[in-house]
């Protein structure tokens, strides 16, 4: 059976106040309150942007969604978890506050922020499951011990996993720092010494400073290295790769095994809402401002992440006259993760798509 999509299309750069109310028109179109129940705990996980990125979803997006949970008496917090990767949301601390410069505090949302997976992401939970690469994943519990669960994402392309939407949101997103680790595993990239220029750039960019100078060329500590890709992207000259045969494939199965792990036990408790606005090359965790890749789309909803990220796929390679997300990272074939999660039973790559208007 097909899975339902619902669609609100916005016009290009579109107000925050335009969003808004299509999100909240969304809410309504899909009937998501009847995943909730009142006094549910209901976690809005999201990605806060990490300091210096502008794609990330407004706070302005959520304000007339949050004042329709709180009327429907439920009780909503937003919520993400550590990163692995040295940035400003590598602990709770720093996570905090970066969501709070972004305008994600109490005072402006009405509501709290809690880091799922505590101070130093020791809080999780070894979820049993049935996959081709895990028998258990590591979730963050503030994540799993919530009653109901929104998923909020703004679809990107990503260097290692070529699409970084809802399953990936779910998936990478909701992992302890260990549960992150495991999946990076297989990504090691390399320095091709003789296309080296020496600039600098991968070292610079590196999050966990596992790129040094040897002989003059950047080399890259594979002990260190935990397989963001993000010196893939930054250098210029071609000389950083990685054998994606198998990699990128392994990488976003895991992804895919883990988003099968938060979802598996909340039948009909999981609802998700993915902007489809500055879709970006790579994904909010890039510390800066990304131009980006195509016009704004519109916004969706679904209580398929499968469904939503296929949607996703296709309204923007509609837009793009072309694969969009395999264009952008064609070493990187975004279908693996979809195929995956599928097969996982995560939910259904066919679905009807529902236009609401204004
Ligand atoms: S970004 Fe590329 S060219 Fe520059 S130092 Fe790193 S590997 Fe060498
Ligand atoms: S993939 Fe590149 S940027 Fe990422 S941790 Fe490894 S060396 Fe550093």
């Amino acid at each position: 059976m097909q899975s339902k999509v619902w669609f609100a299309p916005v016009e290009n750069h579109p107000s925050k106040e335009d969003v808004a109310q299509k999100t909240l028109a969304l809410y309504r179109a899909a009937n998501m309150t009847r995943i909730m129940e009142a006094g549910d705990l209901v976690a809005i996980k999201l990605h806060f942007g990490e300091k210096g990125n502008t794609g990330y979803i407004k706070p302005e997006y959520l304000h007339p969604l949050i004042k329709a949970l709180k009327n429907d008496k439920v009780k909503p917090y937003l919520t993400d978890a550590n990163t692995l990767y040295r940035g400003e949301r590598s602990h709770s601390v720093d996570h905090l506050m970066q969501a709070y410069a972004h305008g994600f505090g109490p005072e402006a949302m009405g509501i709290p922020v809690i880091i799922a997976d505590g101070i130093r992401s020791k809080n999780y939970s070894e979820v049993p499951i049935e996959g081709k690469h895990f028998d258990s994943v590591k979730i963050a519990n503030d994540i799993l011990d919530s009653d109901t669960l929104l998923v909020l994402s703004h679809p990107t392309g990503h260097g290692a996993t070529g699409l970084g939407a809802a399953i990936k949101n779910l998936g990478m997103g909701s992992a302890s720092r260990s549960g992150k680790q495991n999946q990076h595993s297989d990504v090691k990239p390399k320095v091709t010494k003789a296309s080296c220029r020496a600039c600098g750039i991968c070292i610079r960019r590196c999050p966990v400073d596992a790129i040094s100078w040897v002989d003059d060329k950047a080399r890259i500590d594979q002990d260190v290295c935990y397989g963001c890709a993000e010196c893939i992207a930054a250098c210029r000259y071609g000389a950083i790769a990685v054998n994606w045969e198998g990699t990128s494939r392994a990488l976003q199965e895991k992804m895919a095994e883990y988003a099968w792990g938060v979802v598996k036990d909340k039948t009909d408790k999981v609802a998700c809402l993915s902007f489809l606005i500055h879709v970006t090359k790579d994904c909010d965790c890039v510390g800066r401002a990304q131009s980006s890749v195509i016009e704004d789309v519109g916004i969706l909803a679904s209580f398929d992440p499968v469904a939503i990220d296929q949607a996703t796929v296709d309204l923007l390679s509609q837009a793009a006259r072309r694969d969009f997300f395999l264009d952008l990272w064609p070493e990187n074939n975004y279908n693996a993760q979809l195929s995956h999660a599928e097969r996982m039973g995560m939910g259904n790559r066919q679905y009807e798509l529902i236009e609401i208007g204004d």
